[in-house]
């Protein structure tokens, strides 16, 4: 393994400048609602409201902006059913940059229709995740489009430690702030970008228990293929890669724990979210709140969790909002 060096505080500072004006700034709201569960006042930076419904946009809009001329002629590509092909559909479309996202033929439409409605071309092809990646991989090489990963990239990293430098100034006294964790693109910019201004701000990741990848790394001590399975949190899922450049170590340095919630936690969590906070959030962008809920979470000092996405399925809110048990793992689809 050949690791780059980490991702710091100026290219983040960087990031925010060469972002502003096409992201949001999202609001911070403190949640009186939870204060008991955590035994200090609670914070929520409400980044599903960011452009696209998820902080996803950040890391793009950067990754996009520092392509060449002749790069950004040729266009981006990427595999995502989710936030990040979202993300980057956007910031290609606003920098006039060509971008055309890859998905297999299992991806509901819904999605499809997502990601086409921010003006990407989407490429169906096969009945997997690999046979997607494998027209990437083509459109790399006969084509010289550039291929933008989810997490593990200096620019998308920078991009979303943004979404740190702001909260730091929102709330620069938090001692915990939750961060959820996937690939670790998101808790490794605001960790560098926190850590770097006050280290003794705990910095705090949470996952699902069902496939908690880096979770499982760490433990680990290396990169390892750990099993997708189905869960609330849908954009928590999938590995960091075995050949992980940046997020898994970033990860261990800078990050003090990561907290594991279970899909009954994280329901509830949406449900709080819904009827006290009055936000649709989705399972991903709720697993602070789960931890906090939950009384994993003591503090004493400010705690803020990130609530990163807003995108779900309303009929699954529905169910969820009305008390339903809904238990994904049944009906996978
Ligand atoms: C992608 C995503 C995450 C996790 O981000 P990573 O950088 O992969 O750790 C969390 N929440 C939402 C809503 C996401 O879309």
């Amino acid at each position: 393994m050949s690791e780059e060096p980490f991702v710091g505080p100026e290219e983040i500072r960087s990031a925010r400048r060469t972002i502003a004006g096409t992201t949001r700034l999202t609001p911070v709201d403190r949640s009186a609602a939870l204060e008991n569960s955590a035994g200090s006042p609670v914070y929520l930076k409400l980044e599903h409201m960011q452009v696209t419904g998820s902080f996803k946009l950040r890391g793009a809009m950067n990754a996009v902006a520092n392509l060449s001329e002749s790069e950004k002629a040729r266009g981006v590509v990427g595999v995502s059913t989710g936030n990040h092909g979202r993300g980057l559909a956007f910031a290609a479309r606003a920098a006039r940059v060509p971008c055309i996202i890859c998905m297999s033929s299992l991806v509901p439409q819904a999605k499809i229709d997502g990601i086409r409605a921010q003006g990407a071309e989407v490429r169906i092809l096969g009945k997997s995740q690999d046979e997607a990646q494998q027209e990437v991989d083509r459109l790399v090489r006969d084509e010289g489009m550039v291929m933008i990963p989810p997490f593990d990239h200096r620019d998308i990293i920078a991009g979303q430690g943004t979404l740190g430098l702001e909260l730091l100034e929102q709330v620069p006294d938090a001692e915990i702030v939750l961060v959820p964790v996937s690939g670790g693109g998101l808790i490794s910019g605001v960790a560098a970008a926190i850590k770097a201004q006050r280290p003794q701000t705990r910095i705090v990741g949470v996952s699902m228990e069902r496939g908690a990848a880096m979770y499982q790394c760490q433990k680990a001590d290396k990169p390892i293929p750990v099993e997708e399975l189905p869960t609330l949190a849908d954009s928590l899922g999938g590995g960091i890669g075995l050949d992980n450049q940046l997020t898994f170590a970033m990860t261990r340095e800078l990050v003090d724990e990561i907290l594991l919630v279970s899909e009954t936690e994280i329901a509830a969590a949406i449900r709080h979210i819904y009827w006290q906070e009055r936000q649709i959030v989705e399972g991903s962008g709720a697993v602070g709140v789960a931890a906090i809920l939950a009384g994993k979470v003591q503090a004493a000092g400010p705690v803020v969790a990130v609530l990163s996405g807003g995108n779900i399925d309303m009929n699954q809110h529905y169910r969820i909002a009305s008390g339903e048990d809904v238990d994904v793992s049944k009906e996978a689809a």
